[in-house]
């Protein structure tokens, strides 16, 4: 069984995909921290990330194996990796990796912003999850000043805003929900409270329903 989950920054899906995963014993892949490496990897060679070329180059050489997801897990490495992902060769060098994970004989699951609407088109369970600007910025300011970074609450609002209308205005493979995703909104409701809802909505869709 595949499992396609999409949505905006700090919607939930992340931990709905490794709740989700853990639930089914199937293996999961985080496809942001593909476009956080790619991102990082210009960065580090003092690359623009905005040139396709060499854009596409650092996509292609990714080790995929091993993320170092400390270094990828920040609030800049977002802003950088969704400046990255607009690029469609880049989008294009990182897609025969996520569809041969998704090709497992046991199945997947993936979530990022793509995965039902281009990467697995034929999952057999797609989630658009969703919370509120407000409500996704909170969570993010929480989780960064966990890692030790300092923030504030109108800063990490008008991140998550930029990166919505960057991720959702683009022209190479949109953040938008499939027609046939279930969506899910998180806004009221807490971690436990999520994985419990979308399992129903995974249990609902294998039903056939
Ligand atoms: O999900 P995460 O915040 O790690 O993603 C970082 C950025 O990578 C997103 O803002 C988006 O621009 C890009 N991304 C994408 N397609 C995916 C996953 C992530 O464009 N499947």
């Amino acid at each position: 069984m595949i499992i396609a989950i999409d949505g905006p920054a700090a919607s939930g899906k992340g931990t709905i995909a490794r709740r989700l995963a853990r639930h089914y014993a199937l293996p999961h892949l985080d496809t942001g921290l593909l476009y956080r490496a790619t991102a990082r990897a210009l960065l580090d060679e003092g690359a623009r990330l905005d040139d396709p070329e060499r854009a596409e180059a650092a996509a292609r050489g990714l080790a995929l194996t091993d993320f170092d997801e400390e270094r990828l897990r920040g609030a800049d490495m977002g802003e950088a990796a969704s400046v990255v992902a607009a690029l469609p060769q880049v989008r294009a060098a990182l897609l025969e990796h996520q569809r041969r994970f998704a090709a497992r004989p046991e199945g997947a699951v993936l979530d990022g912003r793509d995965i039902g609407t281009v990467i697995c088109p034929d999952a057999r369970v797609k989630l658009f999850v969703t919370a509120s600007p407000e409500t996704r910025a909170q969570r993010r300011a929480l989780e960064l000043r966990g890692r030790g970074e300092e923030v504030n609450f109108a800063d990490v609002l008008a991140d998550i805003r930029r990166r919505d209308e960057r991720d959702s205005g683009r022209s190479s493979a949109p953040l938008v929900a499939a027609a046939d995703a279930l969506r899910l909104d998180t806004s009221e409701l807490d971690v436990e409270e999520a994985v419990a809802a979308a399992v129903a909505l995974v249990e609902r869709r294998r039903a056939g329903a």
